[in-house]
């Protein structure tokens, strides 16, 4: 494998929105989530557990969802998918030793977003930084563990370009904690001077990096119109391939 030689040594980039293009998502979140939740409650029902009816679990669920989002944004600490189903489970009062919560998540059967899909340039970017030598890391806030995301990145094409991924499920911190960039460097063993953030949201993203002495570069797509909020990036793109001569900017400045 090469590796490059120059003052960066590694780019890590969020998923959603940054690899991914969430514009022409199709269907609603109720419409993806509806049809999942239902099967967890009828699998759940046929192991003989006692469960509200359907449309009330789903509600149930999304509030948990909900609640732990905006419980999340005042701390930066996230659990679980799992660790949320689990709890949800203990609140219905259903015998959680029969339950497997990893089988529950299979069930679940998560994978891509109808109308989510990469953007055109993500692969050969992807492609180009890989033949610099480049290590590639992803990093998202998502409570999903690796493994479910994963099934994504599969099915776009995607899972063979990272030297590490990390979701903030795993590490049970979200951007911008700094705890989330440290683990993520550490697995690409690199440092937060080589290595450049590229991510959508200023507050999570840009913010995290710079905090934690990352290069940060704002991915701004013309679909999305996020408020800086006085977060000020390194570097603004609108398409992934305006990285590419930022990067070579970067290894010039040695
Ligand atoms: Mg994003």
């Amino acid at each position: 494998m090469a590796t490059h030689h120059g003052r960066i040594e590694a780019v890590i980039f969020d998923l959603d929105d940054t690899l991914t293009d969430w514009g022409g998502q199709s269907i609603t979140w109720e419409q993806f989530f509806g049809p999942r939740t239902n099967t967890i409650h009828r699998f759940l029902s046929e192991s003989n557990h006692q469960l509200p009816p359907v449309d009330e679990f789903y509600t149930i669920i999304d509030q948990a969802t909900r609640s732990i989002w905006e419980e999340a944004k005042k701390t930066w600490i996230i659990p679980s998918i799992g660790d949320m189903m689990l709890q949800v489970f203990i609140d219905l009062g259903l015998d959680v030793e029969r339950i497997d919560i990893d089988e529950i998540l299979v069930i679940y059967d998560w994978g891509p977003l109808p109308g989510v899909v990469p953007y055109a340039d993500t692969i050969p970017v992807l492609e180009e930084l890989r033949d610099r030598g480049y290590k590639i890391g992803l990093l998202t806030n998502s409570f999903l563990p690796m493994w479910m995301r994963d099934i994504e990145l599969e099915v776009y094409d995607l899972l063979q370009y990272f030297d590490a991924r990390v979701t903030a499920a795993d590490v049970g911190y979200l951007k911008p904690h700094p705890f989330i960039y440290q683990r993520t460097l550490e697995l690409l063993e690199t440092t937060p001077e080589k290595a450049v953030f590229v991510g959508d949201r200023p507050k999570n993203d840009i913010a995290g990096a710079n905090d934690s002495g990352l290069i940060s570069v704002l991915m701004d797509p013309p679909h999305l119109n996020r408020d800086l909020d006085g977060v000020v990036p390194d570097f603004t793109i609108s398409s992934l391939t305006e990285l590419l001569p930022i990067l070579d900017g970067l290894d010039a400045q040695i």
